[in-house]
């Protein structure tokens, strides 16, 4: 029996019973992290990392679930399971499962830069593992995180010596948190948007630090002037933002880095700052868990299947299921 297989209900570990971020109704759910393409509603029960509990509590209501330490083995039908840092969004883990000396890690969505809000990526030694590639082409190379703040704090300090208000839409759960952990200590005036500062306080419950910030107040427009608003970029297109006068809008995503994705969404400006691997650092994950088979989900499988079986790694053929993307 394999230890893990591909369903078209998510991955399962036929042994434990169990599946790992399903996208349909299960028994048992192991989550890798709360965005929503991994965490959904509707499983019996769910099992995660414990500094992710309070995340997926808040985001699914009323769910039976429960929570293990990083590194701190649990069994379930015989299967060892156990939860290690995925450095993706605070609280993410790796999924490493283990029977009869077999050892499976799916890693969720993971990036190995620093971002000092979530616990650092570490890799985990594996004869299967499961990589996302939301960004698995030679072309996505990130910057240093410090190169993007200086970029940042560059656009935003000229638009304040203009009069003009910086309106920064990131995503709420995890980006949003890296940018105020990143800029919080440079800029006086920066507002976040009331969903943000919801899920900030789910994250000082689990143990993460996030300085208190004011929330955005639409009815006081005149306060916001010339400063900072983090929020989604679904709240910034609302009426109030489009009367703002004087405002320059940026996104904070990998997908940045593609000229023709902010002229679309028409940004005037766009920070590359990602939350999944870069192409580098996606062989580097990969070679670092000495697994002889690799399993590309979420993104650019194909590339990146060819990729790793030119370079004599396994990449068996596997039914994916399709994922609309959190980030
Ligand atoms: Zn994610």
């Amino acid at each position: 029996m394999a230890i893990i297989e591909f369903t078209k209900k998510g991955i399962y570990c036929p042994e434990g019973g169990f599946y790992i971020d399903p996208v349909s109704p299960v028994s048992h759910a192991v989550i890798t992290h709360g965005h929503s393409d991994h965490a959904r509603k509707g499983h019996k029960k769910y099992l995660c990392a414990k500094k992710s509990l309070q995340i997926l509590k808040h985001r699914l209501g009323s769910i039976q679930i429960s929570g293990v330490e990083y590194a701190k083995n649990i069994t379930h039908n015989g299967v060892k399971i156990s939860f290690h840092p995925a450095g993706h969004i605070f609280g993410s883990a790796q999924v490493r499962i283990e029977s009869k000396g077999e050892i499976a890690v799916i890693s969720g969505d993971y990036k190995l830069q620093n971002d000092g809000i979530s616990t650092p990526f570490e890799p985990i030694s594996c004869h299967h593992f499961v990589t996302e590639c939301t960004f698995g082409l030679p072309i996505f190379r990130w910057q240093p995180q410090s190169e993007i703040k200086k970029e940042i704090l560059k656009w935003y300090n000229t638009n304040l010596s203009n009069g003009i208000t910086s309106i920064l839409s990131a995503y709420s759960l995890g980006k949003a948190q890296r940018l105020i952990n990143l800029l919080s200590d440079e800029i006086e005036n920066m507002y976040i948007h009331y969903t943000i500062a919801d899920l900030n306080e789910v994250i000082r419950k689990s143990g993460g630090k996030l300085p208190q910030l004011p929330v955005i107040n639409p009815d006081n427009p005149e306060e916001l002037e010339g400063a900072l608003l983090i929020m989604p970029s679904m709240a910034a297109e609302a009426n109030w933002v489009k009367k703002l006068k004087n405002k320059d809008t940026a996104f904070a995503s990998g997908w940045m880095q593609v000229r023709g994705i902010r002229r679309r969404r028409n940004y005037g400006r766009g920070f590359v700052i990602s939350d999944h691997v870069d192409w580098p650092d996606l062989n580097k994950a990969v070679y670092a868990t000495g697994a002889s088979k690799i399993y590309p989900v979420h993104g650019y499988t194909d590339v990146v299947s060819q990729w790793f079986r030119e370079n004599n790694l396994e990449c068996p053929d596997i039914q994916r299921t399709p994922l609309t993307r959190e980030e």
